[in-house]
């Protein structure tokens, strides 16, 4: 079985987040964190250049 989480390039993601189920898009690659918008859990945070995903990734956007 194939996990669709990928690694988060430089691409928009779709991501929904695992708290309150807000479906969101996020830059793949982000300079400061980014919060859910409805419940301001953090999905995607910064790390060593690419983001670190706490929410769930449902779509890559090219
Ligand atoms: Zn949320």
């Amino acid at each position: 079985m194939r996990t669709a989480t990928k690694q988060p390039a430089s691409k928009f993601l779709r991501v929904r987040c695992s708290k309150c189920k807000n479906e969101q898009i996020i830059f793949g690659k982000p300079a400061s964190k980014i919060n859910c918008l409805v419940c301001n859990t953090p999905l995607l945070e910064p790390a060593g250049g690419k983001g670190k995903m706490k929410g769930k990734v449902l779509e890559v956007l090219d």
